[in-house]
């Protein structure tokens, strides 16, 4: 396959613009796709601005040297059976992106010397819980109804979102009714009153990567969201993440409007105090009285606004409300065996130094020679059952772990590929300790690693768009999950927000907020209609 393959978008020049678009959206991941596909569904001529050589954010998947990798997709929960999750995958790739399932034991968590799983399956999830903490029936249970609880506070929290915010107070005594008292606690705090078993605990926050703070720093409604997506197994993208707005993209176009990749925009303009288009970083001006910035909140308010827009509109105190996620490192291996010819399994590994989470991250931000606090290990060739027309007689492995984005801050400036050698050596010697831990548990890879390299904070910067390398944009505190300005409404009339900083990380996370950003824009009362088609097809 052609490297080409993977890059999906249409390279954009200004004379490639059609006239009178009713929306620009700045930024093709999930976010901004799906607004954009929805809002084409509605009859709107969608151009979406993308500064990456390719469509998708996070989603998007690259190759080299034959190999392919995702960037920011490794699994999605509930699309095993037709969930609203799936429903909607469904109505924005036209049924054309399936889903291949993981493994029954879909993550596990090597804590310590001891080893537990999570399986597929609310009773199965339970019941495995039990087994290995035979002890803990009734905090097991507690939990687990805790989860179910919080189900209908989420959506509530969403709904509540979408309202304009006149009609969210109206809602709010009605929005607090449906919202549990543990929600916007710390986790540690609401899971220590469950039980004193640290390694429960432990297993129970086992996938706190998934959200990018530790238990005893993040919220217990991000976490109760990311249990419950997972709880009925991981599901992989069937050809690979890239197939997810490569999926989605052409809703868009058959609507009139169009991907544009290679297409940064400079700075949204604003004009007596209203949108009226953005400014591209080739100078070229596209006017429009609708954007929608899917490209982050540090993004929006901190680069592509005017600061003069920023502080009079009221935001300049509120973004001191918020802070960027955790950066991270990421391993690209490819081996010269297939997963099955390796033995590789559909299940993601988490490895921990011990149980204390928290204080493992805190020793490694002082110190860099401390253990990872968590490196998380990926098998996407084994997850994908295309994978081997794409790609025979190979298979490729992920490997994350956090990094701050301050150790790698005086590069900076310096481009992409060409950094240095004290910068390749540095990224080297962290690779290579990240890789001892993928030889440690999986020691059969020896000798069939033909290719490996290692992206940074910066690699996150350069191509994603994420200024402090955020692994996740903004940092899901129990502060930000309760910042009600981070809403599809902006307080800039024309300007519109979505993505992950909107709802929560996750591809679903950004999705749905691209469904509540459409919801803002058109009303309840147009968008009821394509609701009904996408979750009541037929
Ligand atoms: C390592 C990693 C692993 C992950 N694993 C999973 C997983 O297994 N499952 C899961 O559900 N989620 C996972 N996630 C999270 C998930 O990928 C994201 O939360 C989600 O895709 C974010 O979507 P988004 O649309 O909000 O943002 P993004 O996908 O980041 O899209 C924002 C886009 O805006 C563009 N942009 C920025 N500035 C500009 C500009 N000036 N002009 C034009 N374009 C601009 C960027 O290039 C980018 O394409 C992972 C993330 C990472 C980093």
């Amino acid at each position: 396959m052609k490297p080409s393959t993977l890059r999906i978008g249409y390279r954009y020049r200004p004379s490639r613009l059609a006239p009178g678009y009713d929306a620009i959206v700045i930024g093709s991941g999930m976010g901004g796709l799906t607004t954009a596909a929805l809002l084409s569904e509605l009859g709107w001529k969608v151009c979406v601005l993308e500064q990456h050589y390719t469509a998708g954010g996070y989603t998007h998947s690259y190759e080299r040297n034959g190999y392919e990798w995702d960037v920011g997709v490794h699994y999605i929960g509930d699309v095993g059976t037709q969930t609203q999750t799936k429903r909607m995958f469904d109505f924005l790739s036209d049924g054309r992106l399936q889903w291949a399932p993981m493994d029954a034991e879909y993550d596990r968590f090597y804590i310590g010397d001891k080893v537990f799983n999570a399986k597929a399956g609310k009773q199965a999830f339970r019941d495995n819980l039990l087994r290995q903490f035979p002890n803990e029936q009734q905090a097991i249970d507690d939990y687990m109804k805790l989860l179910a609880g919080s189900g209908s506070a989420l959506s509530a929290f969403g709904m509540g979102r979408a309202m304009k915010p006149w009609q969210q107070s109206l809602a709010q005594p009605f929005l607090n009714w449906k919202t549990p008292d543990v929600f916007f606690r710390k986790t540690y705090d609401v899971l220590s009153e469950l039980t004193d078993d640290k390694d429960l605990i432990a297993v129970l926050c086992g996938q706190w990567g998934d959200m990018g703070l530790p238990p005893k720093s993040s919220t217990f409604m991000v976490h109760a969201m990311i249990a419950r997506h997972y709880l009925y197994g991981g599901y992989y993208p069937v050809g690979g993440a890239w197939k997810i707005a490569d999926s989605i993209i052409p809703r868009i176009q058959n609507a009139g409007g169009e991907v544009f990749t290679y297409a940064r925009v400079k700075q949204i303009l604003v004009e007596d105090g209203r949108v009226c288009g953005v400014e591209m970083k080739d100078g070229h001006r596209i006017d429009c009285d609708c954007v929608i910035s899917a490209a982050g909140i540090d993004n929006t308010f901190n680069h592509l606004l005017a600061n003069d827009v920023v502080e009079a509109s009221g935001y300049k105190p509120k973004l001191a409300e918020v802070q960027p996620s955790f950066a991270h490192l990421g391993v690209y291996v490819g081996l010269t065996e297939t997963a099955e010819q390796l033995g590789l399994p559909k299940t993601n590994f988490w490895i921990y130094p011990s149980n204390d989470y928290d204080s493992a991250v805190n020793a490694f931000l002082e110190n860099p020679d401390a253990p990872f606090p968590v490196v998380y290990i990926s098998f996407p060739s084994a997850k994908d059952p295309d994978y081997l027309n794409r790609h025979p007689g190979t298979s490729t492995i992920e490997i994350v772990a956090p990094a701050p984005y301050e150790w790698f801050v005086k590069w900076r400036d310096e481009t992409w590929g060409k950094r240095g050698e004290d910068y390749d050596m540095f990224k080297a010697e962290l690779g290579e300790r990240l890789m001892q831990h993928l030889y440690d548990k999986v020691p059969q890879i020896r000798g069939k690693v033909d290719y490996f390299e290692v992206s940074s904070p910066l690699s996150t910067d350069w191509f994603g768009g994420y200024h402090h390398g955020e692994l996740y944009g903004l940092a899901h505190t129990p502060e930000r999950m309760q910042q009600k300005w981070l809403r599809p409404q902006s307080k800039i009339p024309g300007l519109w927000l979505t993505g992950q900083d909107i709802l929560t990380c996750g591809v679903t996370g950004a999705m749905m907020a691209g469904m509540l950003t459409t919801m803002s824009m058109v009303g309840t009362r147009k968008m009821a209609p394509l609701m009904k088609r996408i979750y009541s097809p037929g």
